[in-house]
């Protein structure tokens, strides 16, 4: 990796912190917003100079190109790096997830939260779950409708190796400002409602990329995924 496109991370991911910072002041949840850095589909020389510019959380989307990814970077570096696994879930990869994951923001099935719970290494602390919502009924994408989040959140409390953080979504591609808000507003009324009914474990609503990171701090999200605006475009 070149010197220029090193320092280009770096000053992306400092400028991405200065817009969170001014942003959480107008959010509703008045808090300090995590920024997710979505790291799937760039280097492991990409992910080190975050790392060094401070950066503790990543995202991956495929489960064998994270697994190798955290592996050579266990032995490189000594920061205590927490991996949030943000991509569908197949069953047939839990077991990779449970044992390498410290989030999985990606949950939408009770079988897949079994899974987890069973695979969950007992040496390691719980595993982090959000709960995925289609808030938008995009036929695309996968995730829960709003009303089975009450059931599946249930499940996932029971769960002892499992630690229910809150919700998360991807709103569809190809959406007005305002429908994005309706979504956004009705995220924030479905986290407030998991929080009334679990407390404060309750503390985290995953939504906004980089295209609308703005508007969703705004309606409440208290962490965004951020890829693009940190490490450039991905190789498709
Ligand atoms: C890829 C991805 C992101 C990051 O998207 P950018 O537009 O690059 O910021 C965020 N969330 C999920 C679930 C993703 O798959």
């Amino acid at each position: 990796m070149t010197t220029k496109v090193s320092e280009k991370i770096t000053n992306n991911l400092a400028e991405v912190r200065q817009q969170l910072q001014i942003l959480a002041e107008q959010s509703p949840q008045e808090q300090s917003v995590q920024l997710l850095a979505v790291s799937k589909k760039h280097s492991l020389e990409a992910i080190k100079v975050a790392i060094a510019a401070g950066q503790m959380h990543f995202g991956e989307n495929y489960v064998q190109e994270a697994v190798d990814k955290i592996n050579q970077l266990k032995d490189q570096i000594t920061e205590p790096v927490q991996w949030h696994f943000i991509g569908p879930v197949q069953s047939n990869k839990t077991k990779d997830i449970a044992q390498h994951f410290n989030w999985v923001q990606s949950v939408e099935r009770e079988k897949v939260a079994r899974r987890l719970n069973e695979q969950r290494p007992d040496n390691l602390e719980q595993l982090n779950v959000l709960l995925q919502v289609n808030i938008d009924d995009d036929d695309n994408k996968s995730g829960l409708e709003p009303e089975q989040v009450n059931a599946l959140a249930d499940y996932v409390m029971s769960c002892p190796k499992l630690k229910l953080r809150g919700l998360m979504t991807i709103l569809k591609a190809d959406t007005t400002q305002q429908q994005r808000q309706q979504s956004f507003e009705r995220m924030f009324a479905l986290y407030q409602q998991l929080q009334q009914i679990y407390g404060e474990q309750i503390d985290t609503l995953s939504m906004g990329m980089s295209a609308d990171m703005r508007q969703a701090v705004r309606e409440g999200a208290n962490m965004v995924r951020i890829g693009t605006a940190i490490f450039g475009e991905r190789e498709s």
